[in-house]
C-alpha cells in the first residue's frame, strides 16, 4: 500500500506524542511529572461554560457560517480594538479550530509551491511541518550568538525572491522570550516595504510578566487593514487556558479572509457552535481569568528560575511570558532527544527536546503545572544528571538509587 510522500514526510507532533506517553504512564500508576505541558491546570472561565451550556440546553446545534458566528466575531472585533487599537470589520475575521488551524489556513491560502517562509528559531514545532504541508519551503533563521533573539540582519540574509512570509511568535514558544519593540517595528516596516506577509502568532500576547506588555505589529504600520501585510493570529487556548475548546482566529484583509473561508469551508465547514459560544463567553466575560493565570504563571516562572539557577552547569534565559523556558543542558548532553528520553525513563519527568524547536542541547520545560510539579520536577532532573546531588530520591513511594553516573 503506498501513501503520499508528502504526508509520510510530516513528523508527528512531538509535544502531542509526549502528552500521550505521559498519559499512558500515569494510567499504569507511575508518578509522572509533566514538564512538557502546553496547557495550565485552571478551570475554564465560568462565562465560557455558561455560554456554551446555554447553547447546549437549547438543543439546536447546527452548522454555523464558515468564518464564525456573528456574535463571536463581534467579540473578536472588540478584543482587537481593545488590545491592538485597530478597528476591523467582520469581513476581516475568520474563526478556526484553534490558532493552529488559523496558521495552517493562512499558509494554505498564501503559499505557492516552492515559496519560502522564514521561521525564527527557536520556533514552535508545527511551523516547519505546516509550511511543508502546503508545498512551501521553511527557511530557518537561527540567532548566531546562541541567544533566543534573532537579528534583523540575519533575517535579511535569509530573504530571497521566493520569500512569501515570515512567522513571528512573541512571546515565544519555546523560549518564553519577548522580542524587542524595535525588532518588531523593523520587521513590520521591512515586510510592508517588500510585500512579504508577516504572520504574527500572538497566542501568548497577554501572558507577559514583570509588568511588561507585548508589542502589537499594527502599531508599527500606517497601512490600513485592507493593505497591510500583517496578519494576526490569536485564540482562547492559552489566554484563558481553554485548549480543549479549539477556537482561534485570524485577522486579515477581506480578500484573503474570503479565500481562507472558501478553503476552510471545504475542509471543516465551521467550528462547533457550542465551542464558539464558549469563546464568546470568555471574551465578553470577566477578564480576571487572564490576570489570575498570568500571575500564577509568573510565580511559577520565578520558582522554575530559582530551581534551575541552583543547578550547576545549566544556563537559563529568563522568560518574559508564556508557559515555558528553554534552558541549555549542553553541560550534560548535546543530544536533547536522548536526554529527554533518559529523564522520562529514569526520573519520570516529561521534557521536550530542544531539537524539535531548532535548539539542540536545550530542553523545553513548562511551568504551567503546580509549584510542586516545578520543584519536584527539577529536583528529579538534578538527581538524574548532577553527580553532586544526593543519589537517592523518592518518586511516589518508591526509593530510587542512581547507578548511572
Ligand atoms: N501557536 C503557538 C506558538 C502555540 O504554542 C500553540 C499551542 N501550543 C498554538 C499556536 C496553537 O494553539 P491552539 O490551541 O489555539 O490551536
Amino acid at each position: 500500500m503506498t501513501v503520499s510522500q508528502l504526508a509520510k514526510s510530516i513528523a508527528e507532533s512531538p509535544t502531542l506524542k509526549l502528552n500521550e506517553e505521559a498519559r499512558l504512564l500515569r494510567e499504569k500508576g507511575e508518578a509522572v511529572i509533566h514538564l512538557g505541558a502546553g496547557e495550565p491546570k485552571n478551570k475554564a472561565p465560568i462565562a465560557a461554560i455558561l455560554s456554551s451550556a446555554a447553547k447546549l440546553s437549547a438543543a439546536d446545534i447546527k452548522y454555523t457560517p464558515t468564518d464564525g458566528i456573528p456574535s463571536l466575531k463581534k467579540a473578536i472585533i472588540r478584543y482587537t480594538e481593545e488590545n491592538y487599537d485597530r478597528v476591523v470589520a467582520p469581513e476581516n475575521v475568520i474563526v478556526s479550530a484553534g490558532a493552529k488551524q488559523s496558521v495552517f489556513n493562512v499558509l494554505y491560502s498564501i503559499i505557492n509551491p516552492q515559496d519560502e517562509v522564514i521561521i525564527l528559531a527557536p520556533y514552535w514545532v508545527s511551523y516547519p511541518e505546516m509550511v511543508k504541508m502546503v508545498y512551501g519551503i521553511p527557511v530557518i533563521v537561527k540567532p548566531e550568538d546562541g541567544s533566543f533573539y534573532p537579528r534583523m540582519e540575519d533575517i535579511l540574509k535569509a530573504v530571497s525572491s521566493y520569500t512569501k512570509a515570515i512567522i513571528v511568535n512573541s512571546p515565544n514558544n519555546p523560549s518564553g522570550v519577548m522580542y524587542s519593540e524595535q525588532f518588531i517595528a523593523e520587521i513590520v516596516e521591512y515586510c510592508e516595504k517588500k510585500g512579504i506577509f508577516l504572520i504574527m502568532d500572538d497566542i501568548y500576547h497577554k501572558l507577559v510578566f514583570d509588568g511588561k506588555t507585548s508589542t502589537s505589529a499594527y502599531k508599527h504600520t500606517k497601512k490600513d487593514i485592507e493593505s497591510t501585510h500583517v496578519i494576526v493570529v490569536n485564540g482562547v487556548s492559552k489566554l484563558y487556558g481553554m485548549t480543549g475548546f479549539r477556537i482561534g482566529w485570524a485577522i486579515t484583509n477581506r480578500n484573503l479572509m474570503s479565500i481562507m473561508s472558501n478553503v476552510q469551508g471545504q475542509i471543516t465547514s465551521c467550528t462547533s457552535i457550542v465551542l464558539q459560544a464558549a469563546a464568546e463567553g470568555a471574551l465578553t466575560g470577566l477578564q480576571s481569568a487572564i490576570d489570575s493565570l498570568r500571575l500564577t504563571l509568573e510565580n511559577n516562572r520565578n520558582v522554575m528560575m530559582q530551581e534551575l539557577n541552583s543547578f550547576s552547569g545549566i544556563k537559563t534565559t529568563k522568560p518574559d511570558g508564556t508557559y515555558y523556558c528553554l534552558p541549555d543542558f549542553r553541560a550534560y548532553s548535546n543530544d536533547s532527544v536522548k536526554l529527554s528520553e533518559l529523564l522520562l525513563k529514569k526520573a519520570l519527568v516529561v521534557t521536550v527536546p530542544g531539537k524539535e524547536f531548532g535548539m539542540e542541547g536545550h530542553l523545553r520545560l513548562s511551568y504551567a503545572g503546580s509549584i510542586k510539579d516545578v520543584t519536584d520536577g527539577v529536583e528529579r532532573i538534578k538527581w538524574a544528571l548532577d553527580p553532586n546531588s544526593p543519589n537517592e530520591i523518592y518518586i511516589g513511594d518508591r526509593k530510587l538509587v542512581r547507578d548511572w553516573l
